[in-house]
């Protein structure tokens, strides 16, 4: 049987080893930190994700979609929060779709425990890779329990190791290998809802709450505690920013002025605001994913991307759904595979990190505008009465495989189609009038 070493158990490399397992090979999963479920114990809270169709799709794959949808809660709509508390809802689909809320360690350890099940899994903690000879396949791993430095050989090796990944370190300097990184100029930092006493929520759980500010923004999503996990994302450095939020007194003066709906329930909101990571976000563009058919990178290792389309994990888990299919096309033959993968990965992981970065002004700035309610409203209209002609841009991204740089070529159509339309005299009273669909059908064709 064939070794193969996934370098971090995080959420892709635990739903990685699951499918190479079923494929019959000897799976070692090395991770840099203690083992989840038992440092969880202990406590901490985790972020929480938006699962949606391409993250089920590779979990329905490994068989084990209704496992996780025990621990998953379904989101119909984005209902944003106007500065004078005035609700407006907006459903995500069509068709009455949802995204998911999930735990991120709920999930990663839920995942781990599937991986047990396999006896052809190994998982080995407090191992820090350091490096990979390439020459060899052979992985160098700190003992963070030892402080001794050990050697694994395996015939292939799939890096999951995250955003600052080693393993793609390694490539950087050793091969010709193309790498751009990039902070966004906004950090994040979470903040909590807590559920009423009785363990309800506060708030509607099956919507995604945004607050949106213009320049920045809070969410909430629904945990299955009661409680909700809020993010704030707001400029790291500047005017109005986590530079200048110093004191008690300033950040209960920000949010009682800026989100003053969501500060009543926030009872613990001063002392999580300063216990709490004011945390950064990274870009990360590189290629080629694979290193001859040996290595190859998957998950945030090869593209770290913004969280504003909630993409960032269902991208990696499409990265095993896209592996999967790809080695079975193959049957199970390696030669050129790892690099065939990265050819057709690289340009779809870059156009969702492009969308990721429009919809951060979407979500943020034109979620409160009318103009672009308008535009969801009318695109709405039409995709349910020409579902054949028009899919809106969210719906290709997140309840559809269409691939993702396709999906951003679409929308950029769709777009240029929606200006002509916005210019429409008096559009904002005539939208539901018919001769608007008409017009639509006539620029598409
Ligand atoms: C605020 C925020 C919100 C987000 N919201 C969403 C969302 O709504 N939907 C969505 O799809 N995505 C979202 N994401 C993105 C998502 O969290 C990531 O894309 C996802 O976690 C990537 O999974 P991964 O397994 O590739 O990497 P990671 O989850 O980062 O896992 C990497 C693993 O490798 C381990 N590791 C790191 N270095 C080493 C080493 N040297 N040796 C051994 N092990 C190592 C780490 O400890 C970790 O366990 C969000 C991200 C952020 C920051």
């Amino acid at each position: 049987m064939k070794k193969i070493a996934v370098v971090g158990a995080g959420l892709v490399g635990s739903l990685q080893a699951i499918l190479l397992a079923q494929k019959g090979y000897q799976v070692s999963v090395f991770e840099r930190r203690p083992d989840l479920r038992k440092a969880a114990l202990v406590g901490g809270k985790s972020i929480n994700l938006a699962l949606s169709d391409r993250g089920w799709k590779a979990l329905e794959i490994a068989g084990i979609a209704e496992d996780i949808r025990k621990i998953a809660i379904p989101m119909y709509n984005r209902c944003m929060h106007a500065l004078d508390g005035t609700l407006t809802y907006q459903p995500y689909g069509v068709n009455n779709e949802a995204i998911y809320s999930v735990s991120r360690g709920g999930l990663n350890q839920k995942l781990m425990n599937l991986a047990d099940n396999y006896p052809n899994i190994e998982y080995f903690f407090d191992r820090k890779c350091l490096d990979v000879n390439l020459k060899t396949n052979t992985l160098s791993f700190q003992n963070e329990k030892t402080n001794q430095v050990e050697q694994f050989e395996s015939d292939k090796i799939f890096a999951t190791d995250g955003a600052y990944s080693a393993v793609r370190m390694r490539m950087q300097k050793s091969m010709t290998f193309d790498y751009s990184q990039k902070y966004l100029d906004h950090g994040y930092k979470e903040l909590v809802i807590p559920a009423n006493e009785d363990g309800s929520h506060k708030l509607d759980k099956n919507c995604l709450h945004i607050w949106p500010r213009g320049e920045f923004m809070m969410i909430a999503l629904a945990n299955l505690d009661g409680s909700f996990t809020c993010t704030l994302f707001f400029p790291m450095e500047g005017e109005t920013s986590f530079a200048t939020l110093e004191t008690r007194e300033q950040v209960a003066a920000f949010f009682d002025k800026t989100f003053p709906d969501a500060v009543e329930m926030m009872p613990t909101l001063l002392d999580d605001y300063f216990a709490n990571p004011t945390s950064s976000l990274i870009m990360v563009r590189c290629e080629p994913w694979n290193y001859k058919d040996n290595i190859v990178l998957l998950g945030d290792a090869a593209h770290a991307i913004v969280p504003f389309y909630g993409q960032g994990m269902n991208c990696g888990f499409e990265d095993c759904t896209v592996f999967n299919e790809m080695y079975d096309e193959s049957k199970g033959d390696w030669t050129g595979l790892l690099s065939r993968f990265s050819d057709q990965r690289v340009p779809d992981a870059n156009a969702i990190l492009d969308l990721a970065l429009d919809n951060y002004v979407e979500m943020r700035d034109k979620t409160a505008d009318p103009e672009f309610l308008l535009q969801k409203k009318i695109e709405g209209k039409f995709s349910r009465l020409h579902p054949d002609k028009w899919t809106p841009l969210y719906s290709q991204v997140t309840f559809s495989n269409t691939r993702y740089s396709d999906a951003l070529r679409n929308g950029r159509k769709q777009d240029a189609l929606m200006q002509q339309i916005l210019k429409i005299e008096n559009i904002h009273e005539r939208w539901d009038e018919p001769f608007v669909m008409e017009k639509m059908l006539e620029l598409i064709s």
